[in-house]
């Protein structure tokens, strides 16, 4: 089918039709979010597809020579082989459940999906999962620097609420603590020092040159609050002087 009539389809089925006519014939399991579409935590080396999976490591000696592995993992990778054969990963457990709900039921890899080109999803569904990807949509943390401790937040994701644990101790006997949030000051998320090289940091600049800046859409910085980050400041000033360089919004 020509390139603009798969556009077309793409623009004028509803959700369902584009899971029957466009994902299902790829396989039972193929979502777009799996090579386009990341989440990464550079302050933990941390990495996901979209929000719903858990966060795995990036390997930190992998990045020394190929930046693009912050985004592009072993573990993604074997995803995208599961994916491209129609097998389930387990870290998509959200939609699976969604999915197994019923033949008609849709789940986030159609929305996540569906964002971008036909033409996007076919060359991913081919590609060998061996290769790197290059992103589309990347919500990113350079570190947890933040002037506020809010009460849904935790250690993990604010720098005053590491203060507040290091000088007052851990919180006991909280009922709303399940998870531990506030027992301690979450030292594995901010694994390198302010002043510190942090070669994740590195590595997304470094590929944020190369190639990043031409394929990125949609780019969310978050933290932390990305403002008290001098490394939200380095790429605001990458725009400022490679203006028309990027389409990225
Ligand atoms: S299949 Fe679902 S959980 Fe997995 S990456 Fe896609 S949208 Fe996210």
């Amino acid at each position: 089918m020509p390139n603009f009539l798969n556009a077309l389809k793409n623009l004028y089925v509803n959700d369902l039709e584009f899971k029957q006519q466009v994902l299902d014939p790829k396989s039972a399991s193929f979502c777009a979010a799996k090579w386009y579409n990341a989440t990464i935590w550079l302050g933990s080396g941390q990495t996901t597809s979209c929000h719903h999976p858990p966060a795995h490591a990036i390997d930190v000696e992998e990045i020394k020579t190929r930046p693009s592995a912050i985004h592009n993992t072993v573990e993604k990778k074997i995803d995208r082989l599961n994916m491209q054969l129609g097998n389930r990963p387990r870290g998509c457990e959200y939609c699976w459940k969604i999915e197994d709900m019923g033949r008609n039921a849709v789940s986030d890899r159609v929305y996540k999906s569906r964002i971008y080109p036909i033409e996007a999803l076919n060359e991913a569904y081919q590609k060998p999962h061996q290769e790197d990807v290059n992103l589309r949509t990347l919500e990113i943390a350079f570190d947890r620097t933040c002037q506020f401790a809010c009460s849904y937040c935790n250690p993990a994701f604010s720098s005053t609420w590491v203060r507040d644990i290091q000088r007052n101790g851990p919180y006991e006997h909280l009922v709303s603590d399940g998870r531990g949030h506030f027992t301690h000051a979450h030292d594995t998320s901010q694994l390198y020092r302010f002043g510190e090289t942090n070669p994740y940091v590195e590595a997304f600049f470094k590929w944020w040159e190369t190639d990043l800046h031409k394929t990125l859409q949609e780019l969310r910085i978050t933290g932390g609050e990305p403002l008290m980050s001098a490394e939200t400041w380095r790429l605001i000033d990458w725009f400022k002087t490679n203006q028309g360089r990027s389409k990225t919004y």
